[in-house]
């Protein structure tokens, strides 16, 4: 089934207890993209770089079946760039530096052959670029996610809301579920957030985990522990790009779907995090996909094969 997602495709400036990369291939899109290919294609990209993204990390993208005929480049202008710093603890970091460059005017024009999509990963981005997105497509999907993150809540509170009123799952941390609800309590904020607009909320938890809240009822997927965590950014994007390729492939949205979907993507995110930058990701063959969510099924006992 096709999966049509937007969001960055960016530089990174990135620190960690194990080290610091500077401006490294990264990007909401470009994680998504990388985790939701190994198990659905076509993946129809939309995003804009500047002249300065390497044609070879795109050459990459476009072998693993990430359509890029969305993607804008404005050769004469700076891809969007990112820097961020982790704390000891390797879950929270504070972000240096937001350099908007391309995305500051960024209008996403989708090609006639992705305004059908089966299934749609808004990633984050300006909430005014993912709900012009929504206003582009001529059927509705079979299921529009989206994530988001604390930034747009600085910057874009009233748009933020508008768009998360039109989607059917929003998948984001636990201190933007605090931040977005007002309530400290993850279950009284995934209340308040499931009355904005989504019937479906993901809320992830670093290395404790994520909770599905769905129908009135909570699951919750581990985090594989872990020997050694190098960076965790883009695990969010991976953990999204891998549920909802996951779902996209299965096609059949039941609730066990949802929670096999919610062990994926914490697979998933478990292998971007081991290296920096999407180099982890990069290295992955399907049989390393399936090993590992095996160790997750062993972990949560999840009975039935995924
Ligand atoms: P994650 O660690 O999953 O939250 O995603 C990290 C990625 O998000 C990085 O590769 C950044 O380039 C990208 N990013 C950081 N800030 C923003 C933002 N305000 N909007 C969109 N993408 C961002």
């Amino acid at each position: 089934m096709s999966l049509l997602t937007v969001g960055t495709v960016a530089f990174d400036t990135i620190e960690t207890a194990f080290g610091k990369v500077d401006r490294v291939v990264g990007g909401a899109a470009m994680y998504i993209g990388l985790a939701a290919s190994k198990f659905t294609t076509p993946i129809n990209l939309v995003s804009v770089v500047g002249g300065d993204f390497p044609e070879k990390e795109l050459k990459y993208m476009e072998s693993l079946g990430i359509n890029l005929d969305g993607l804008q480049i404005k050769k004469n202008e700076k891809s969007f760039f990112w820097a961020g710093k982790y704390h000891d603890d390797m879950n929270g970091r504070d972000t240096l530096v937001t350099d908007l460059n391309v995305l500051a005017d960024f209008d996403p024009i989708l090609p006639e052959a992705h305004k059908k999509p089966d299934y749609v990963m808004l990633g984050n981005l300006t909430p005014d670029v993912q709900m012009r997105v929504l206003d582009q497509l001529k059927k509705k999907p079979k299921l529009v996610a989206m994530d988001t993150m604390n930034f747009w809540m600085d910057v874009a509170w009233d748009s933020l809301l508008k768009t998360i009123q039109k989607v059917d799952l929003l998948l984001i941390n636990d201190e933007e579920a605090r931040q977005l609800s007002g309530e400290h309590s993850l279950l009284k904020a995934a209340k308040a957030i499931l009355k904005m607009g989504p019937k479906i909320l993901v809320i992830k938890k670093g290395e404790h985990g994520a909770l599905l809240f769905q129908d009135k009822s909570v699951f919750f997927a581990p985090a594989l522990p872990l020997e050694k965590v190098m960076d965790p950014t883009g695990a969010g994007d991976t953990f999204a790009g891998g549920m909802m390729g996951y779902l996209a492939m299965k096609d059949r949205l039941t609730k066990d779907n949802f929670k096999k979907a919610i062990i994926v993507g914490s697979a998933m995110a478990s292998f971007c995090v081991e290296k920096f930058s999407n180099e982890r990701m990069k290295e992955l063959t399907t049989d390393m996909v399936k090993l590992r969510i095996k160790e997750f099924e062993k972990l949560v006992k999840f009975g039935a094969p995924l």
